[in-house]
């Protein structure tokens, strides 16, 4: 090998090792020009492209002077964005230092070659990290390796679900092992084992436990075989693992944070791991002990409904937590009553909920209605208060720009704009910038967006419905009957029943008129989302709007797409002109793609509902309904899907239809532009992750914050 060659392959070693060459779009262009097809098919991992490159083509690329300064100028941009030393958090955050804010969570959705994810929550805890990083908020996240990842999806012919699990190779993911490390948890009657893994989220740090060791049983080395797959003792060995695991590895990588955050109970394990330490360590007493952790730890609540909160049976409890309970001398009662409401009612289950709730210093929801529902759901927690004050607060989800929004979107605004946003997306003046953007040119951008979207609309959902062997109009029809002037739709997300992706089929008829064939511009519907495995009502709402689309006047109307993932919500959030959302109030926590669609100039029409219910003023998207809740649900829900119709018919179509004398929708653009202006610096990642840091890692860390406001 020349010293070309070789200085070209270790170049783009260091670019794939670091996962922000996943969703930085400037270093994933470098491994696209590789070979495109490949990198297709690979789901764009770059370490999975390199490890497969063969020498012809590496010496090839070693004399291409324009691909080799391409990789000089990622290279330096990764190098400088890793050496800045005046992010926004060594201004204003700078006291974390050297202690970093541990950040547990089950899964973590950075990119759709690292199938470590199932959905929102992933996405978010992903969008958290690159956040902190973007920021320089130093942050360690802690979660799990699983080897089958989340279900990968098919439809059948009925749209039934098929489920399939292919086995993740550690050799595609941008992870190390780490060497020398093994992390135990001893069990009432065995010792659990997890090796670890790390994994450079561009400045941040990501370590994964995984139970797949030779100590282990053959049943604990499937622990981390699959994610959210197990039976509630799988389960809660994955959230031992999660939690005590989490800390321990910390521990062996000399890593000592100040803050400590839960995103969701399955990791409150941890507090009693770091409540051990504080007894056995620092020979506190249970009680001082607890106290000391709670200065601490910080927790975010996801689930608004009741039944939605992890609880275990206190004899499987007892099964894995009785040798830790020992060693602090708590008695099987006191371990219990951490995790129950009333700690005398022996009939309550352990919720690992009430175990952070009370092992924290701060709990927050998501968004300001779904902290009203949990101070509601919690009040039991705190005898004699008020429900307004139990103390659980809100920071409201929001979503990492870079990831989210078009590059040529991005370039649209650079080219407007300084050069480089990032660190300022939080603040209001950065996105005031797009009223200098010409309609017109905001306007094309998108329907080039659009355009390419609906390209690959069509070939995938041909592709699919000829797989599954459906008729041959059928197949024709998945072409999509959409021109560059008709209104696209989408809705994409989790087949839970509570998002309801079978309202816009209440009314077939109405539908019909609407989306059928119509004199005026098409209209056309794209679907897509997975149901839990286990969740048959989910399944059934699937097939139903499946079987919907099939019907002879929706065909090439509404389209169903296969196996949604990180890929498929990127593309359909940059290109569609509406994203809906309908979910039963108040159960969508905060839902976060319609911030996504937000960030592309696609206006969001939803349930005032999680994010909505706080950011709808009326002239920034479209509102379903009016913000009621009705005791019968079945009430709730066909009057909202009357609501549906009728703004989908009445507002949303008309003003997409009014055009100008060349063909631009002035009013839908300056309802876009307002969007941009009021939406997007709330509900970025980064004005959340500023939230986190100024009301709960700062104030945890004891480093409370003064001073000007710094964004
Ligand atoms: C953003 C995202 C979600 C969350 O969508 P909601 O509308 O908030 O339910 C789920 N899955 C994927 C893959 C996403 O990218």
């Amino acid at each position: 090998m020349s010293r070309e060659v070789e200085a070209l392959r270790e170049s783009l070693d260091v670019l794939a090792r670091n996962a922000a060459s996943c969703f930085q779009p400037e270093l994933q262009a470098v491994f696209r020009a590789i070979d495109p097809a490949r990198f297709d098919a690979l789901r764009h991992s770059p370490v999975a492209l390199l490890a497969g490159l063969d020498e012809a083509r590496l010496a090839e690329l070693a004399t291409d002077r324009a691909f080799l300064a391409r990789v000089r100028a990622a290279r330096s941009h990764l190098e400088t964005y890793l050496a800045d030393d005046e992010t926004w958090a060594d201004r204003w955050a700078g006291g974390l230092g050297a202690r970093p804010v541990a950040y547990f969570c089950a899964e973590f959705g950075l990119h759709e070659s690292v199938p470590l994810y199932s959905g929102g929550l992933g996405v978010l805890a992903g969008d958290h990290i690159k956040a902190s990083s973007d920021l320089g908020v130093p942050l360690v996240g802690v979660g799990l390796l699983y080897h089958h990842g989340y279900l990968t999806q098919r439809l059948a012919p009925d749209g039934s679900q098929l489920e399939e699990y292919p086995e993740t190779d550690p050799r595609t993911l941008p992870i190390e092992p780490v060497d020398g490390v093994e992390i135990s948890v001893q069990l009432r009657d065995r010792t659990l084992h997890a090796r670890l893994w790390s994994m450079r989220v561009g400045r941040a740090r990501l370590l994964l436990l995984d139970s797949d060791v030779p100590a282990n049983t053959p049943e604990d080395r499937d622990v981390t075989a699959y994610l959210y797959g197990g039976d509630e003792r799988i389960r809660i060995r994955q959230e031992l693992l999660l939690g005590i695991g989490g800390v321990r590895a910390l521990r062996a990588l000399r890593i000592r944070p100040s803050v400590y955050h839960l995103n969701e109970g399955h990791s409150a394990f941890a507090t009693l791991e770091l409540l051990r330490e504080h007894v056995v360590v620092e020979a506190c007493t249970v009680e001082e002990a607890i106290a000391r952790v709670r200065r601490a730890v910080v927790f975010t609540t996801h689930t608004p409904v009741p039944a939605g909160h992890d609880r275990f049976d206190p004899a499987l409890v007892l099964e894995h937590l009785e040798p830790l309970a020992r060693s602090v001398g708590m008695s099987d009662d006191e371990l219990l009553g951490l995790g129950r409401v009333d700690p005398g009612d022996e009939s309550e289950s352990f919720c690992m909920t009430v175990l952070a709730l009370k092992l924290s210093r701060r709990a927050n929801a998501v968004s300001a209605l779904h902290a009203e529902v949990s101070r509601r759901m919690w009040q039991p927690l705190s005898p004699g208060r008020p429900e307004h004050e139990v103390p659980i607060a809100h920071v409201t989800n929001g979503v990492h720009v870079a990831t989210w929004m078009a590059p040529s979107i991005q370039a649209l605004f650079a080219r407007h704009a300084e050069p480089d946003w990032t660190g300022r997306q939080a603040d209001p003046d950065t996105w005031g910038i797009v009223e200098r953007i010409e309609d017109v040119e905001l306007w094309a951008t998108h329907c080039e967006l659009k355009r390419e979207l609906v390209r690959w609309i069509r070939e995938r959902a041909a592709r699919e419905a000829e797989r599954r062997g459906e008729p041959s109009a059928v197949v024709a029809a998945q072409r999509l009957a959409l021109d560059d002037d008709g209104l696209l739709v989408g809705f994409a997300r989790r087949f839970a029943t509570y998002k309801r992706a079978t309202l816009l089929f209440d009314d077939p008829e109405a539908l019909v008129r609407l989306v059928g064939p119509r004199s005026g511009r098409p209209v056309c519907v794209v679907i897509a989302g997975k149901a839990h495995p286990r969740d048959e009502g989910g399944k059934a709402m699937l097939r139903a709007v499946f079987q919907a689309s099939r019907d002879e006047r929706l065909l090439g109307r509404v389209v169903v797409l296969e196996n949604y993932d990180l890929e498929v919500a990127r593309r359909l959030v940059c290109g569609v002109d509406v994203w809906l959302n309908n979910p039963r109030r108040p159960l969508e926590a905060s839902g976060t793609s319609g911030q996504k669609a937000v960030l592309n100039g696609v206006l969001h029409c939803s349930v005032l509902d999680g994010w909505w219910a706080e950011a709808y003023d009326g002239r920034n998207g479209f509102a379903i309904g009016e913000g009621l809740v009705h005791a019968d649900p079945a009430v709730q829900d066909r009057r909202d899907a009357e609501d549906l119709i009728r703004v989908l018919r009445d507002q949303v179509l008309p003003l997409y239809e009014e055009r100008d004398a060349h063909g631009v929708p002035r009013r839908w653009i300056e309802r876009v532009k307002r969007a941009y202006r009021t939406l997007a610096w709330r509900f970025s990642a980064e004005r959340m992750l500023i939230d986190y840091v100024r009301e709960a890692y700062l104030p945890a860390a004891g480093l409370l914050q003064r001073g000007p406001s710094g964004i």
